[in-house]
């Protein structure tokens, strides 16, 4: 029994260890290119696969988006988001919006997985070995790259990140506000749908249940009321700050830190204190 881990992004690899030890078996690790087009991704993963039982990957949206090929690829089954192992085919995820844990068997081999880097200590063996991959042409060509967020890291991957909602009042009050305490955090910057729905929020910042799901060491959430649906995408987060108005907002429950305080007075005066 042996894992095949496939890393697409740098730090992957660093966040592997405690699931790869949770299955209880050595692994061998193979990146895949920034560059590299999914199918042609997905068919390279494939020929990597001889002598592993488990394909492994952080999840992520690229990485369900090749994954779920390369299990289409090998004719077996995918788990995406597992959360706990309880044996090396039966594994915890959560379903409908995190609010239920469902455990599954994978009844075929090699099992597809990927995993939440959140839910397994960050410690753990390193692997037997690494290599990039070599990805050959692709039966799909990109001809545009449109990428929003400038310097900003992935808010999937981000250790930080900080998410404003409905309140904001226009895109550019948004982009100081929020942007701003993101910026000097050297975090990413998330949104709610209602924002998203306002035209506040470009949609790929939307966090929840029909948005990313994010698990950074720090989310704060200014003027957020902690519906299920944006608690959905966080729940993750090693340490969440609200900041919000209203002292009854539900998303008082479920921070960590809990600010009653108007966002415009309060995230303003945290980024000067930076
Ligand atoms: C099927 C479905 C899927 C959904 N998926 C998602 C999803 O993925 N992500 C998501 O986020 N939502 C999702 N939603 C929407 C969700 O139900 C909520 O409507 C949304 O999260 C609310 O966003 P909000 O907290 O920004 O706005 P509101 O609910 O309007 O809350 C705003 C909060 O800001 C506070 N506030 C107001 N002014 C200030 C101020 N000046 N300073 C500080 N605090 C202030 C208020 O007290 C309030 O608590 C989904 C809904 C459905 C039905």
């Amino acid at each position: 029994m042996k894992t095949l881990f496939v890393a697409f992004e740098s730090d992957d690899e660093s966040r592997a260890g405690g699931f790869c030890e949770a299955l209880g078996q050595p692994w061998d690790s193979v990146h895949v290119p920034a560059d590299a087009l999914s199918d042609a991704a997905a068919t390279a993963v494939q020929a990597a696969v001889q002598g592993h039982t488990h394909i492994a990957a952080v999840s992520s949206m690229r990485s369900k988006d090749v994954m779920a090929r390369v299990a289409g690829l090998l004719d077996c089954g995918m788990v995406t988001d597992v959360t706990a192992v309880v044996s090396p085919t039966v594994f915890e995820r959560p379903i409908i919006a995190g609010t239920v844990t469902a455990t599954v068997e994978a009844t075929a081999s090699p099992v597809v997985l990927t995993f939440r880097p959140s839910s397994f200590p960050a410690s753990g063996q390193g692997p037997a070995s690494s290599t990039p991959l070599t990805v050959g042409p692709s039966l799909v060509q990109r001809t545009a790259t449109n990428v929003r967020g400038g310097s900003r890291p992935d808010l999937t991957q981000a250790k930080r990140v900080v998410s404003g909602g409905r309140p904001l009042k226009d895109a550019e009050t948004f982009e100081r506000v929020i942007g701003g305490l993101a910026d000097k955090l050297g975090g990413a910057v998330g949104a709610t749908r209602a924002a998203v729905d306002s035209g506040i929020a470009p949609n790929e910042l939307q966090v929840g249940q029909t948005g990313k799901i994010v698990a950074p060491d720090l989310y704060i959430a200014a003027g957020i009321s902690g519906s299920t649906q944006h608690m959905a995408g966080i729940k993750d987060s090693k340490c969440i700050v609200a900041i919000n108005k209203d002292p009854d907002a539900p998303i008082f429950e479920f921070a960590d830190f809990g600010l009653v305080a108007d966002l415009y007075d309060a995230v303003p005066e945290l980024e000067k204190s930076l």
